[in-house]
């Protein structure tokens, strides 16, 4: 880490501190140049895989982009703040255990219709009709009976 005041490359770490909340480290550091004492703060970063879209394109994974789904998929009335949270979290959790550095948007869409299939169907058929562009009225009851039918196994 760089002196931020005559720009020497090292330092020397007197203090190493772990914030309340776990996330980040501070490290207290001094110059081994002209013994300037600084901070620096290290924090935790979890690497997400990159999205491969339905183009082909490849794009950085956005967290803001599945809260918006899901948000436009649930109930105005059952959905809080804290459900989105919850079943983003979980979502989230999905995609890391996937340990590739690349995932199809179509996974990340079968990600998401699996977290809200149990508990809340009514999203689940919203996305999924958004999700896999539901042509007609048949397709979408074919698609519900294919839920009725797992539900039975
Ligand atoms: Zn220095």
């Amino acid at each position: 880490m760089r002196c931020p005041k005559c720009g020497f490359f090292d330092s020397k770490v007197t203090d190493t501190r772990l914030s309340m909340d776990g996330v980040n480290i501070k490290r207290r550091r001094t110059c081994l140049s002209c013994g300037y004492k600084f901070a620096t703060v290290e924090r935790v970063v979890v690497e997400f895989p990159y999205v491969i879209k339905r183009s082909g394109e490849i794009v950085e994974f956005n967290e803001n982009k599945i809260k918006k789904s899901l948000t436009r998929a649930m109930d105005k009335e059952q959905c809080s703040e804290e459900i989105i949270e919850k079943i983003t979290a979980k979502i989230l959790s999905r995609v890391l255990e996937t340990k590739s550095d690349k995932i199809s948007s179509q996974e990340i869409g079968a990600i998401i219709l699996n977290e809200l299939k149990s508990q809340y169907p009514v999203a689940y058929m919203r996305f999924a009709s958004v999700y896999k562009n539901f042509k007609s009225a048949n397709e979408f009851a074919s698609e519900c009976k294919l839920i009725d039918g797992e539900k039975n196994h």
